[in-house]
């Protein structure tokens, strides 16, 4: 895939923010960040301000450490958690932090996994894996993500995945650009919604291993992902 340019990584951040904001996946809390194209050590996020009502101007640049470089404006407190997965997985170019309401039950069901159930969300992968800050930090944390070692050990339970969900406080997403994160995200919480429906039916049938690895846009057609991010950018206005 060819390199973006800064100018095209910053406004599609923007917009990123704007439509996570609007399909309700993130409200007055969770962040969405793009890697520095041409910095790959560096990672683009707002400063700690509600993703709807972020602009360009808003935007700082992180070491993957976390640490904010030259600028003095408040960050967020879980900006690990994207640090912490850039530098380990270095196919990873945006990543979404988020609370979405559908998702929480799954994050902490001692019994019943997030599954694709739908079309759209094969991006899921299969049962989607849980990270349970107790394993690790014990129970008297915020359930935050506070630091670099709880940011690289929610790194290691996404492992080579798309998502991860966080016990009791929301989930990961992870794509090679920014339509690819809100498009996963988008279809997370459709499939989060409908899984629980069926649910409350009793039995249900999840989507097939090869349903998953299925390419979802036939050769030479439109990817699905320009297609829905020109209409949900019309949608966020
Ligand atoms: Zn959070």
């Amino acid at each position: 895939m060819a390199v973006q340019r800064l100018e095209d990584v910053r406004r599609d951040l923007v917009k990123a923010n704007r439509i996570l904001s609007h399909e309700g996946i993130l409200d007055a809390f969770g962040h969405v960040s793009a890697r520095h194209p041409e910095r790959t050590d560096r990672f683009l996020l707002s400063w700690a301000r509600a993703p709807e009502l972020i602009e360009e101007a808003d935007l700082m640049e992180f070491a993957l450490d976390g640490t904010a470089l030259d600028d003095p404006r408040p960050a967020y407190l879980e900006r690990f958690i994207h640090g912490a997965i850039y530098a380990e997985r270095p196919d990873v170019m945006a990543v979404c932090h988020n609370h979405t309401l559908s998702i929480l039950p799954f994050s902490i069901s001692k019994s019943v996994r997030l599954r694709p159930v739908i079309h759209t969300a094969a991006v899921l992968g299969g049962e989607v894996p849980v990270w349970n800050i107790a394993d690790e930090f014990g129970d008297h944390t915020n359930l935050l993500v506070v630091n670099m070692e709880q940011g690289r050990s929610l790194a290691r339970t996404l492992g080579s995945g798309r998502i991860a969900l966080m016990r009791g406080h929301g989930s990961v997403v992870v794509g090679a650009d920014l339509p690819q994160v809100v498009s996963a995200c988008v279809n997370m919480d459709k499939n989060a919604r409908v899984q629980l429906q069926a649910l409350q039916l009793g039995e249900f049938i999840p989507l097939s291993a090869g349903e998953i690895d299925r390419p979802q846009v036939p050769p030479g057609a439109a990817p699905m992902p320009d297609r829905a991010w020109e209409y949900w950018s019309r949608r966020a206005g």
